[in-house]
């Protein structure tokens, strides 16, 4: 189904798209005072995009000296193909451990996987354990946003739920309270879970650390309390040196929510105790892929702020669902087509090409020029809509030649502008499904121009 299609849905509610449009530009316009208060911000920016750069032209070696380092202090660290692989390599580590009680704290590598349907079908219970994350799962749906997971939802939606599961008190829609009956409900489970899974935020070659960013510190109750850690991470994750670290950290939550800093930044150096266990696993799942490709290769760089959804006006508007991919938003459209052109082709024809989201982005990936690269590789491999190709290949024709031109124009005209305004609906759709046309001219530019300088 199609970005237009799926989007339809949630516009037909006006009400919550007017609220997810809204508290979404909240959020940019604290990530703008953050930026503003570091007075080097568009330095920091250019210093990570570097860094970025020049880790993902040297993965293997970084990688290497990564797994070195972790092993040395006690870590195993796996290497996972593609999600399949992902999630066969936590499955055995969970079955070796005999966990059948696992608590996660927000990894959309893990979502991109699909590793909590992988566990349940094997006879795991897996909580989220992010609030966000824990609502979605509840409902039963994905994430609609990769830092805000249930932005789409308001909050008297989010107190049926916790009526239903939780036992809180009908008709409760306090955030405080519900927060409450959450922490109460998570903290059982954190006290019962065998094992802890968490996504990663940083890897650090030099160290053969990792470093995990929550504002609610659920990863470290989730990785303290039992044996097992297990930390999943998609090869792009990784930096050369400690140093380079706190350039993204500045970044980071400035450009996702607009926090100086997260509430927790937690470093993992090796298992915490003789006790404790820490695994690994990386996975590549079309990253490998996707560098190999000179025109997308940079939206590797990317450190999940969400700021390019924030400022997007098509997300604002149309929702994460209406991607259908785990990372909605520019960067989604960008990586996902990689993954399956034909099912995602109608993503980087959803953007408006405003660039705001390349303006926001931390490690500065020229994601509107990305989103324009893939309407043409989509169109050289014969996925664009078929209708769409014929609108552009008329429009192409008639801009090429001014005969055409100008005949098309009086052509619209005569037809005293109804018939004219039906065709170019027809060929602009689905754009002009929810606009108007402006009233279409008397004359044409070159006779109102001619007649002027007549005039004079
Ligand atoms: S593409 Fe840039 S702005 Fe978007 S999530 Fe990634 S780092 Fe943030």
């Amino acid at each position: 189904m199609s970005h237009a299609k799926r989007a339809a849905a949630f516009v037909a509610d006006a009400e919550r798209t007017r609220w997810h449009d809204e508290a979404l530009w909240f959020v940019r316009e604290k990530r703008d005072a953050a930026a503003a208060s570091v007075p080097d911000w568009e330095a920091l920016r250019s210093e990570a995009a570097a860094i970025k750069r020049h880790a993902l032209s040297r993965l293997p070696e970084l990688w290497e000296r990564f797994e070195a380092n972790a092993a040395a202090r006690g870590a195993h660290v796996h290497w996972a193909r593609d999600a399949a692989d992902h999630n066969a390599i936590v499955l055995e580590l969970l079955r070796k451990q005999g966990a059948t009680r696992v608590v996660k704290s927000k990894s959309m590598l893990t979502e991109e996987c699909g590793l909590n349907d992988h566990l349940e079908r094997h006879g795991i219970d897996v909580v989220d354990t992010d609030l966000g994350e824990r609502i979605v799962q509840l409902r039963g749906e994905p994430p609609s946003h990769i830092v805000l997971p249930a932005i789409h939802l308001r909050r008297h939606e989010i107190g049926e739920l916790f009526v239903e599961f939780m036992g809180s008190e009908p008709g409760c829609d306090d955030p405080e309270t519900l927060t409450r009956v959450a922490r109460q409900d998570l903290r059982e489970r954190f006290l019962a879970a065998q094992a802890g899974i968490t996504g990663v935020n940083f890897v650090i070659a030099e160290t053969g650390g990792f470093v995990v960013c929550t504002n609610e510190g659920n990863a470290d109750l989730g990785t303290t309390i039992p044996d097992l850690h297990i930390a999943c991470v998609g090869l792009e994750k990784i930096i050369p040196e400690m140093k380079d670290l706190a350039v993204f950290l500045r970044l980071l939550a400035r450009s996702a929510t607009g926090q100086a800093i997260t509430t927790y930044t937690s470093h993992f150096h090796g298992p915490q105790s003789p006790d404790h266990a820490l695994h690994i696993v990386v996975v590549d799942n079309g990253r490998s892929r996707l560098l190999a490709h000179d025109s997308f290769a940079e939206a590797l760089a990317c450190i999940r702020c969400g700021a390019c959804m924030n400022t997007c006006p098509v997300y604002r508007r149309s929702g994460g669902h209406s991607y259908g991919t785990t990372v909605p938003g520019p960067i989604g459209s960008v990586l996902e087509p990689s993954r399956a052109p034909a099912r995602h082709a109608s993503l980087p024809q959803a953007c408006s090409l405003c660039g705001s989201c390349a303006d926001v982005c931390p490690v500065k990936i020229p994601l509107h020029h990305q989103l324009l690269a893939w309407r043409s590789e989509l169109a050289e491999m014969g996925v664009t809509p078929r209708l769409r190709k014929l609108s552009l290949a008329l429009g192409g024709r008639v801009m090429a030649s001014p005969t055409l031109y100008r005949s098309a124009g009086w052509l619209v005209r005569r037809c005293g502008g109804r018939l004219g305004a039906g065709v170019l609906r027809w060929l602009g759709q689905p754009w002009t499904h929810a606009r108007e046309l402006p009233p279409l001219p008397r004359e044409s530019f070159r006779a109102r121009f001619a007649a002027r300088r007549a005039e004079r």
